[in-house]
């Protein structure tokens, strides 16, 4: 099946089970913002248990704190939002669509890949056994050609970045005969800037109103708070703050799903070190988070690195995490190291000292900051992308089945157990609400008695439910229960008492968290 079907079935699927719905619906929605459903709110709130505690509760010096989301308008000249956080647009005069310049450059840079893949593919399947990949990399004339054009491409688009020459990055549009995906045609406008920050007024107006701005990251609430948390938390350098919250960004293209809403959360943290260890924290924090991804389990093949070419003038060194979405693979999460910018800039504009006395080196400096910055709504979609499948199963009576099964994590899963009573009758509804009395303080239990048994696991395997447990009569007689695994469908007989440690061990979040790299 097409990518982009997949991507098609998976934002339906995501509607149908309560999951992720268009916000404001019955007025035919609002472009760009979702609400979060009864199974969506749960597996976000999973997503953000398992961040927050892989800092706080694996790093001893890693705290968190829950700024506001309004802050002094000053804090955004502070931080360049306001004169740079722009991003630079341009209409297509024939569909009147709006795009972002860089990102139809990527596009087309991205195609350049796809040929590449493609190529090698088609030798896979040519050269069978024999076929060294390296080489054939190496040495196709092709693909080197690929490769060569590929590259000019990103250098070119990351000097006219650099350089905000706007009539360059029209010309790279043009030079290339990228053309609007819907119109086709190559007939567009100059590029503008465009600043992504909403503002609003905060007072009456009685009382003369002032501007103010909705918050378009989190990572400043952190920042003017350093010497407060670093005073009452007596913290001593290197030390990080963690926080999870709502950024808003009036965002030109919004037409992936969640990929790119104009309201969402955000996970920041930023790292304090002493000037010129940067790079080695860099490194490091480059490393635990990659592995934070990794040990959810969707395979390490679909995660990368991109590092920038582009640096903001602030940065020294910077690197996204990219996860192959179905749309191909695209950025999750930014780790930067931004040097002592902001702490700087804040220390400029309030005319408060901002520094930090490090008794081992008896002086004061500004420390530097590695921050590293993911979205809790990205995040989900990369959970939910990796988990939903499609899959052709055999019935007891060998006829076949479709099923669609979100593999997601136990550890994730906004439901980690069904208790269904094999019949409606018999004493066998009584016996599993009394399994799920005793099971629901610890684990989110979801009782179903309705419909034939595999009726029930398709629903169950549709929510992701990991495990499914089957009441029938035998249970009143030896106080054993059918456990039925989601991923393998295999079923197993357990007593009553075993199902607290079994479900206790496979769900607990702890598990995942040992896994990760420090
Ligand atoms: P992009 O280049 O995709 O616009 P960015 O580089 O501007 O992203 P950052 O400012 O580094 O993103 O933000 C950090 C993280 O916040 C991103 O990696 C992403 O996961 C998330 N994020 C940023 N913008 C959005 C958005 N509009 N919708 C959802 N998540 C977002």
């Amino acid at each position: 099946m097409a990518q982009e079907d997949v991507f098609k079935k998976l934002v339906a699927h995501c509607k149908e089970y309560g999951y992720v719905f268009p916000s404001s619906e019955i007025y035919d929605g609002l472009a760009a913002v979702y609400d979060y459903g009864q199974y969506g709110v749960e597996l976000k709130n999973n997503i953000k248990k398992y961040w927050w505690d892989s800092m706080v509760l694996l790093h001893e010096n890693v705290v968190g704190i829950d700024s506001a989301i309004f802050m002094h308008p000053t804090i955004w000249k502070a931080s360049g939002h306001v004169d740079a956080f722009n991003d630079p647009l341009i209409d297509n005069k024939d569909s009147k669509k709006r795009y972002r310049a860089d990102v139809l450059i990527e596009d087309h840079i991205a195609k350049y890949e796809e040929k590449i893949e493609k190529e090698v593919a088609k030798a896979k399947k040519r050269f069978g056994e024999k076929f060294d990949e390296t080489l054939f990399r190496q040495t196709n004339p092709q693909i080197l050609q690929h490769q060569q054009k590929k590259e000019e491409l990103r250098s070119r688009m990351a000097k006219a970045l650099n350089d905000n020459d706007l009539n360059e990055l029209r010309q790279i549009i043009i030079d290339n005969k990228i053309v609007c995906p819907i119109s086709g045609t190559c007939n567009w406008t100059e590029v503008r800037q465009f600043n992504l920050m909403f503002s609003t007024e905060i007072g009456s107006t009685a009382d003369g109103a002032s501007k103010i701005y909705l918050r378009p990251e989190t990572a400043q609430g952190i920042f003017v708070n350093f010497l407060n948390v670093q005073k009452t938390g007596r913290m001593k350098i290197p030390f990080g703050i963690a926080q999870i919250g709502k950024a808003f960004r009036n965002e030109i293209v919004a037409r992936q799903f969640i990929f790119r809403m104009r309201e969402f959360e955000q996970m920041e943290m930023q790292f304090f070190v002493r000037p010129g260890s940067e790079l080695e924290w860099f490194k490091k924090w480059k490393e635990t988070r990659m592995s934070w991804h990794q040990t959810l389990g969707f395979g390490a093949e679909n995660y990368r690195f991109h590092d920038h070419e582009k640096l903001a003038h602030y940065a020294n060194a910077a690197t996204d995490i990219e996860f192959r979405f179905p749309f191909g693979f695209k950025e999750v999460e930014g780790i930067h190291s931004r040097t002592d910018f902001d702490l700087k800039r804040h220390q400029e504009f309030s005319g408060k000292k901002i520094q930090y006395f490090d008794p081992e080196l008896n002086e004061s400096y500004t420390p530097y900051v590695i921050e590293t910055s993911i979205g809790v709504d990205r995040m989900f979609l990369q959970v939910i992308a990796a988990a939903y499948q499609e899959e052709e199963i055999e019935k007891e009576d060998g006829t076949k089945d479709a099923r669609v099964v979100l593999k997601l994590p136990a550890a994730l899963a906004p439901v980690k157990l069904a208790v269904m009573p094999l019949v409606k009758k018999d004493g066998l509804p009584e016996k599993a609400e009394e399994i799920m009395q005793a099971l629901r303080l610890d684990f989110r239990c979801q009782y179903d008695e309705k419909d034939s048994i595999g009726k029930r696991y398709r629903r169950q395997d549709a929510i992701g439910t990991p495990f499914c447990i089957t009441v029938d009569h035998q249970t009143l007689e030896d106080n054993a229960v059918t456990i039925r695994y989601r991923d393998t469908m295999q079923q197993e007989r357990v007593a009553i008492d075993q199902l607290y440690g079994i479900l206790k061990q496979k769900t607990d979040m702890r598990e995942l968290l040992k896994q990760i790299k420090l």
